[in-house]
């Protein structure tokens, strides 16, 4: 039986616009339903017959800034009865730039979040244009500087691989983010999900994605110009200066348990893993009517467990560490994939001291390609 669990992930689905190649859990221009959603809310946190003190709260969606000052205080007021903040505890606000008003400041102050992961994307014109994003640049210099003068600890998202993105625009960005004084930057590939305005666009031939080359040269750029800059790469997509780790997703990836809340939050218990149903108004009209709003159950073996437990960490350049990852996980790492990091290490993708096993930059760079070999 697990500790109670340390860390919670709150979900909030509202969007002023669906970017065209966003299919998260989310609908945009419905905020008639936010009513709802939070009667939803208040129901689901019932759930915890006791409050849970936390070390991380992440308000992620969607867009968590776009309920503004007076609907971030209702969130809290729902919230805080249950989830209890330890007095260092790192809460974190996924915003829109556009949202970041000197109001929602002062009200992100007032309700002790600690950090803003801003899904900026880019600070290039043409390239937010291209990614269907409805702020400029100038938004993402003004959010960024009102939030840094404010204390809180920034988080840039950056987007690579974008349609008619160069090498030099993913540099451009990076430079343009580490001179604002972010203490975090999260870079993403463009990835072409099913049922997205960018699939159709690309199936029809009018969207071209970047070729895998260029991906590869702007991932390397950004771990090139990161490093340079002073921040640690310590994830495969995530860069912090040194203190600025993000110790909400550290506990993922630690695959310590965590609770979650709210359409298509992913709440897990060390084993198992329930999310809930991914339409919001089918979560909400279930949470409203007694169901408990539950989409999927992976319910995973300790080997399964165990074998995540691998792709998670060696995702992380700390890699896996023979003995904790005996300790938490009950398995051997080498009864389980001896022959990989054999194959790893003499292609050059990996390395292995005897204690730890590590990616090496070539690793990281195909990691993807990986997991297979791990998870069978
Ligand atoms: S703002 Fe973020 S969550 Fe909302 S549609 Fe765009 S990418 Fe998706």
């Amino acid at each position: 039986m697990n500790a109670r669990p340390r860390h919670a992930y709150v979900h909030v689905p509202f969007c002023r616009h669906r970017c065209g190649y966003c299919d998260f859990t989310l609908v945009a221009g419905r905020d008639d339903l936010i009513d709802r959603y939070f009667a939803a809310l208040t129901v689901e946190l019932e759930r915890l017959r006791e409050p849970l003190q936390l070390d991380t709260l992440y308000l992620g969606g969607g867009t968590p800034s776009h309920l503004g000052p007076d609907g971030l205080r209702r969130l809290f007021d729902l919230l805080t009865p249950r989830l209890r903040l330890d007095t260092n505890a790192e809460v974190t606000l996924e915003a829109n730039p556009l949202d970041v008003t000197d109001d929602l400041v002062a009200a992100c102050q007032d309700l002790g979040v600690t950090r803003v992961s801003l899904g900026a994307q880019s600070l290039d014109a043409t390239t937010l244009k291209a990614l269907d994003r409805d702020h400029g640049p100038a938004d993402v210099r003004r959010a960024v500087e009102r939030l840094i003068a404010a204390g809180f600890v920034v988080n840039l998202d950056v987007m690579t691989a974008a349609p008619g993105q160069s090498l030099a625009h993913v540099e451009a960005d990076l430079a343009a983010g580490v001179a604002l004084g972010v203490q975090h930057v999260s870079v993403y590939c463009l990835t072409w999900e099913q049922g997205t305005a960018f699939e159709s666009a690309r199936a029809r031939g009018e969207l071209v994605p970047a070729e895998e080359s260029l991906e590869r040269a702007m991932f390397e750029a950004a771990i090139d110009g990161l490093t340079a800059a002073g921040f640690e790469h310590y994830e495969v997509s995530n860069f912090a200066r040194p203190g600025f780790r993000c110790r909400h997703n550290e506990a993922y990836w630690d695959c310590r348990p965590w609770e979650a809340f709210g359409p298509g939050a992913a709440r897990f218990d060390g084993r198992t893993r329930i999310t809930s149903h991914r339409s919001t108004t089918t979560w909400i009209n279930k949470v409203l009517a007694g169901d408990d709003g539950t989409g999927d159950v992976d319910a995973m073996t300790a080997e399964q467990a165990a074998r995540e437990r691998i792709v998670v960490g060696l995702r992380r350049r700390d890699g896996v560490e023979r003995a904790p990852f005996q300790a938490a996980s009950g398995f051997d790492l080498d009864v389980l994939v001896r022959p990989s990091i054999g194959r790893w290490v003499a292609g050059g993708l990996a390395t292995d001291d005897g204690v730890r096993v590590r990616l090496t930059r070539a690793g990281l760079l195909v990691s993807d390609a990986l997991w297979a070999d791990v998870l069978g």
